[in-house]
């Protein structure tokens, strides 16, 4: 047992506990990474998941293939302790709602673990219009993740709903199994996919945007030219 689950374990009859953080990874980027760090240490959780979703039902086509960019997320938390990466939505074949990703890990993980999902305010913002949201918060938490370039516009519905879900701390929801909501402000670093794959686009360098693995990665797989 870690250091991590020997705190969380027994509150609530919770063992243990695991974040998602789900994106298009493509690529994974430093503002994703550095994020990634900043909420298993503000949840306390024992493990963060990265997972890439293969098919997002709400954009288009991403630029690299789902192995490539798994192959990327893999190479880029080799290092850190905590943080691993899920592959079950580049598996899935068809769209990756989280709905159907958090019912799978719940019968996969049990009732005694927290489980919480953590979304950025760009997809907080359209909660409304996911696959049966609501039933998110039946399954897992939900962690809000400010971000400087999209300002909080969710719809009235999400902001009815989780208004009697809000807990004191980002920690309290690691000592509940799923139901809870709350707002992170981290640092924010403005790096975005999109830019990082326009830099490509038009041959300017990614050196510090990404980790040099991923920019290794990129330039001998000729990704995003
Ligand atoms: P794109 O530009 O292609 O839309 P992105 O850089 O926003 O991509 P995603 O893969 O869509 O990255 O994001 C995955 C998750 O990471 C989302 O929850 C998103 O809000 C969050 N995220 C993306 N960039 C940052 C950043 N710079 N800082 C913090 N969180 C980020």
């Amino acid at each position: 047992m870690t250091e991590l689950s020997q705190q969380t374990s027994g509150i609530n009859g919770i063992e243990s506990s695991v974040a998602i953080f789900g994106g298009t990874f493509d690529p994974v980027h430093n503002g994703h990474l550095r994020s990634a760090i900043e909420i298993k240490e503000a949840l306390g959780v024992d493990e963060l998941r990265l997972m890439p979703s293969h098919r997002p039902p709400l954009r288009g086509e991403p630029g690299a293939e789902s192995r490539q960019r798994l192959a990327m997320v893999s190479a880029a938390i080799r290092d850190e302790f905590g943080i691993r990466v899920d592959d079950r939505e580049l598996l899935r074949d068809g769209p990756s709602y989280t709905v159907d990703t958090l019912r799978d890990l719940r019968a996969e993980l049990g009732a005694a673990v927290s489980l919480t999902v953590v979304m950025g305010s760009d997809a907080y913002n359209k909660l409304h219009r996911w696959q049966d949201w609501r039933s998110l918060f039946g399954l897992a938490n939900v962690l809000l993740l400010h971000r400087a370039d999209y300002p909080l516009a969710a719809d009235s519905s999400v902001n009815e709903f989780v208004s009697a879900r809000r807990v004191l701390s980002a920690r309290a929801l690691t000592a509940m199994s799923a139901g809870g909501f709350f707002e992170l402000g981290l640092i924010q670093l403005p790096i975005s996919a999109t830019d990082i794959r326009q830099r490509l686009a038009s041959g300017r360098s990614i050196r510090y945007l990404v980790p040099d693995v991923v920019a290794d990665y990129i330039a001998e797989h000729g990704l995003y030219t």
